[in-house]
């Protein structure tokens, strides 16, 4: 249970087995903490912006590749590009620890009982990211569909990845992490021949019933052929923070949906 999110507040949907509502102090000190964040979202923001650093918030459930896509779009990209990597997890350093393997420095952020990153623990991060020298800056959320989408990190663009060992209705049971994305990828394909439960086009027809016009990719990171297009993607986010585009989320953490390019 996350103790900083607002996820062990009681929610109207309990009432018919609870008592307990949400009180106006509840409501006033979690609004606070959300207006807090998205203050030192922006601050963040403005620091990527200087430098012309496409910071690119990865979210996704546990286990869908988020770090593995890092690990093979590391190899792929070969050097073009400065990378640096903000890793988020409950605990370990194994993450980290692999980015690190590959030659590309990483900061390693334990959440304990958060199941999220804010803003804050971003800017921590960046007290040790050399953000002078750098291109793309890559931020591995906490593996979890909820609570993730609903911080501004400071970050430029959301992805989002949905592996083929998943439901194919993931997008209709959590639609916010969803609507949020700039990006969706379907990962793990090459295991889409041994499995018969998994249909991409269903997983596209849910993601579209959330009115989100984002691009729709499908790789495996055991497939380095099939990243071209998601590398091609990154060239062109990129090529658009680099001409002073100032790329926002498509779904801000307000729940405003505006488009990537808003000045
Ligand atoms: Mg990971």
């Amino acid at each position: 249970m996350c103790l900083t999110c607002g996820c062990a507040a009681p929610h109207d949907h309990l009432h018919a087995v609870s008592d307990q509502r949400p009180t106006q102090e509840t409501i006033d000190v979690l609004g606070r903490l959300l207006d807090a964040n998205d203050h030192e979202a922006a601050h963040n923001r403005d620091h990527f912006d200087a430098r012309g650093v496409l910071a690119i918030n990865l979210m996704s459930s546990p286990g869908a590749g988020k770090t593995r896509l890092l690990e093979a779009t590391i190899d792929a990209l070969a050097g073009r590009y400065r990378i640096a990597v903000i890793e988020g997890d409950l605990e370990t350093e194994n993450d980290a620890q692999r980015i690190r393997a590959k030659g590309v420095p990483a900061v390693q952020i334990t959440t304990g009982t958060a199941c999220h990153l804010d803003a804050h623990m971003v800017h921590s991060a960046l007290h040790v990211v050399d953000l002078d020298h750098l291109d793309l800056l890559f931020i591995e959320n906490v593996g979890n569909l909820v609570c993730p989408a609903s911080f501004d990190l400071g970050h430029h663009l959301n992805v989002t990845l949905l592996s083929v060992t998943e439901g194919a209705d993931k997008p209709a049971k959590y639609p916010v992490m969803f609507r949020a994305a700039d990006l969706l990828l379907l990962t793990k394909t090459d295991l889409l021949g041994a499995i018969d439960d998994f249909d991409p086009q269903a997983a596209v027809g849910h993601f579209r019933a959330l009115a989100n016009p984002a691009p729709v990719l499908q790789l495996s990171a055991r497939r380095g052929e099939s990243l071209t297009p998601w590398i091609e993607w990154l060239d062109s986010q990129l090529a658009r923070q680099r001409s002073g585009e100032r790329l926002r989320p498509y779904m801000q953490s307000d729940g405003r949906t505006r488009h990537a390019a808003a000045a």
